[in-house]
């Protein structure tokens, strides 16, 4: 058994094949998949597909990317999704000061926001962090919900702003790359705050880089962590299960 904490299932990428992709995932012993929401119209797509089919859950949120969009309106329109049952989770939010798409003073005050949204509403959030360390770091130690760090590779500031709030570290493909050089690795992370996920369409791991990523491929993230961590993948398996279902909640129980 596995849950692929982190999947844009909603993409277009998708659009041609989704049942045989959560076929494969079946096969694989993957049981759940968050489907991720990073903008208005992807997060009513996931709340969507997850109303459709047990063993999907939707998340809702506005990518850092997309922070250049948000209104009262917009607000407004993420706390109606929210509302749904079928939806777990804020985000995925964050910082990306790689790319830059929308001003920094922007993605704080959005990141803010969806943080806030989350403690009012007692919901987790997941999180996004690209080369925003220092404000990262700063800006987790004020958060009053459940916080996962998706697709983890940031540095000791922000690991340790997160092991102080009890965040949860979720891993992706980028464990399996060959250049991967982690200032924290998944061995510092207590085992209690460990998920795995694809990022699905995005980050397949070796030895399918550059290919379509999809649920079916988080064992083999779980098969790497496994190796690093020195664990047998059934314990792996065991323990990133029982981690999601504390964070997302009893509808991470619904099978695929
Ligand atoms: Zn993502």
């Amino acid at each position: 058994m596995l849950i692929d904490a982190h999947c844009h299932l909603g993409d277009g990428a998708f659009e041609q094949d989704r049942d045989a992709v959560l076929a494969r995932a079946r096969e694989a012993g993957v049981e759940h998949v968050v489907v991720i929401g990073g903008t208005l119209a992807e997060s009513e797509r996931a709340a969507e597909l997850a109303r459709a089919r047990p063993g999907l859950s939707a998340t809702a949120g506005i990518h850092p990317h997309d922070a250049r969009h948000w209104s009262a309106e917009a607000a407004a329109r993420l706390r109606d999704l929210l509302d749904r049952p079928e939806s777990v989770a804020v985000g995925e939010t964050g910082l990306d000061y790689h790319y830059d798409h929308s001003s920094r003073e922007a993605q704080r005050r959005v990141f803010e926001a969806q943080l806030s949204l989350a403690g009012e509403l007692g919901k987790p959030v997941v999180v996004h962090s690209r080369d925003a360390d220092d404000d990262m770091a700063a800006i987790l130690r004020h958060a009053t919900a459940p916080v996962v760090l998706h697709s983890f590779s940031s540095g000791r500031g922000v690991f340790e702003a997160g092991m102080a709030i009890g965040a949860y570290f979720s891993f992706s493909g980028m464990i399996t790359f060959k250049n991967w050089n982690p200032a924290v690795r998944p061995s510092d992370c207590p085992t209690d705050r460990l998920l795995v996920e694809t990022d699905g369409p995005y980050l397949a791991p070796a030895p399918h880089r550059g290919q379509r990523n999809e649920p079916a491929l988080v064992r083999v993230v779980a098969e790497v962590l496994a190796r690093v961590r020195g664990e047998s993948v059934v314990s792996v398996e065991r323990y990133t299960t029982d981690n999601a279902r504390r964070l997302f909640g009893p509808r991470l129980a619904t099978i695929l």
